[in-house]
């Protein structure tokens, strides 16, 4: 028996003329990593944006622990649970590391002693946040701004994150750090987690289920590890 968290239903969407998603259907079982991989502009943003109704799908249904949420405003979202972390650039640049944070808690209307909690939850996970909570996001490195988008979804005390290519611009170092702590968050706490990354091999081994777009369409799906020897996804993905 299969308990499914997220599921997508043939959902489509376009920019004007562009179609940028065709009958995309996905699911995320509940405590899984599910990766969403696919080459640039293949429509992987897309989904993450239109599951947290950042655009406006053409046609389809979304479905997050059982209950339709395609209608729902972004902000409703993210009080049940279900958490977009955008690319680490995407910070409040202006804002310290603590404010960012917590913008995070802000939606969640929590008690000051959670508030509290969560920020020590955050801290123990990024201690080099806890270094520079006083630091403005902008002067932050390319790595720190990632644990601070990650960390700044996490003071919403979500139940599932989307991730949005989290090695982005990282270090080799950098970006097996980032998915250490991706996976520690799952095994920890039990997150449930979409992660769209570019880089499909590192992808594919923390992920136990991907999905592969291409123009908009799902090609391919499979368990990770079978996709991993897949001679045509070796060919076209990891360049083998
Ligand atoms: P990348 O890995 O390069 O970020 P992606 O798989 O995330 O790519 P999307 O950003 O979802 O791809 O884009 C899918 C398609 O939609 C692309 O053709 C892109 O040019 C187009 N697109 C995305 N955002 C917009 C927009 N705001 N206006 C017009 N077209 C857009």
């Amino acid at each position: 028996m299969t308990d499914t968290m997220l599921e997508l239903r043939s959902v489509s969407a376009s920019y004007g003329a562009i179609q940028a998603l065709q009958n995309v259907s996905l699911k995320v079982e509940r405590g899984a990593i599910v990766a969403l991989l696919g080459s640039n502009g293949a429509g992987k943003s897309t989904t993450l944006n239109a599951i947290s109704h950042l655009i406006e799908p053409s046609a389809g249904e979304i479905h997050f622990d059982g209950q339709p949420i395609g209608r729902l405003p972004s902000d409703d979202i993210v009080r049940r649970g279900l958490v977009q972390v955008p690319e680490g650039r995407q910070v409040f640049k202006d804002m310290s590391v603590r404010e960012n944070l917590e913008l995070g808690a802000f939606l969640r209307k929590s008690s000051r002693r959670e508030v509290g909690e969560d920020f020590e939850r955050v801290y123990a996970m990024f201690p080099r946040l806890k270094e520079r909570a006083e630091q403005r996001a902008s002067t932050l490195s390319g790595g720190e701004q990632q644990m601070l988008a990650i960390g700044r979804a996490l003071m919403g005390r979500p139940r599932m994150i989307l991730l949005d290519e989290p090695s982005m611009g990282l270090s080799p170092i950098l970006v097996e750090q980032i998915f250490e702590i991706i996976l520690r968050l799952n095994r920890e706490q039990g997150l449930t987690i979409l992660v769209v990354e570019q880089d499909v091999r590192l992808a594919l081994r923390v992920s136990s289920y991907a999905y592969i777009l291409e123009n908009g369409e799902m090609n391919l799906q499979g368990p990770s590890k079978q996709l991993l020897n897949d001679p045509a996804v070796r060919r076209a993905y990891l360049g083998v």
